[in-house]
C-alpha cells in the first residue's frame, strides 16, 4: 500500500501552509485520505492525489475518524464511488473544491454535493 508521493506531499504542504485545513488553527501534522485507500482504492490513480488529501492537525484527524457521518456530509470523507476533484469539502469554514495542482476554488451552492 502506497501513500502520497513526495511531490504530492509538497503540493499538499504548500496548499496548507503547514496549518490544518479543517480548523485553520493548529499546525498540520498528518495527511488524511478523503476517499480511503481500502477496498481496492489504492489501485486508483486519484487515491494519492492532492485533491484526495487534507493536511490536518491531530485534533481534526481524530474528529474525522470519530465522527464519520459528519465527515462524509462535509467532504472530509468520500465514498469509493466519488472523485475527489469533483466533491466539495469544508475547509477552514468554507466549502471549496480542491484540485490536483494544489489550487483551491470556492464552491457555490449547497445542493451540488
Ligand atoms: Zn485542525
Amino acid at each position: 500500500m502506497t501513500g502520497f508521493s513526495a511531490l504530492v506531499c509538497a503540493v499538499i504542504d504548500c496548499r496548507s501552509g503547514g496549518v490544518c485545513e479543517v480548523c485553520g488553527a493548529h499546525r498540520a501534522v498528518e495527511r488524511h485520505h478523503r476517499r480511503p485507500r481500502g477496498a481496492g482504492g489504492s489501485r486508483r490513480e486519484d487515491t494519492n492525489s492532492a485533491a484526495n488529501a487534507l493536511h490536518l492537525c491531530t485534533y481534526c484527524h481524530h474528529l474525522i475518524e470519530h465522527n464519520r457521518a459528519l465527515a462524509y456530509l462535509v467532504g472530509w470523507l468520500l465514498p469509493q464511488t466519488q472523485s475527489p476533484e469533483r466533491e466539495r469539502v469544508l475547509r477552514r469554514g468554507d466549502f471549496v473544491l480542491l484540485a490536483d495542482d494544489g489550487s483551491v476554488q470556492p464552491h457555490e451552492g449547497w445542493a451540488a454535493a
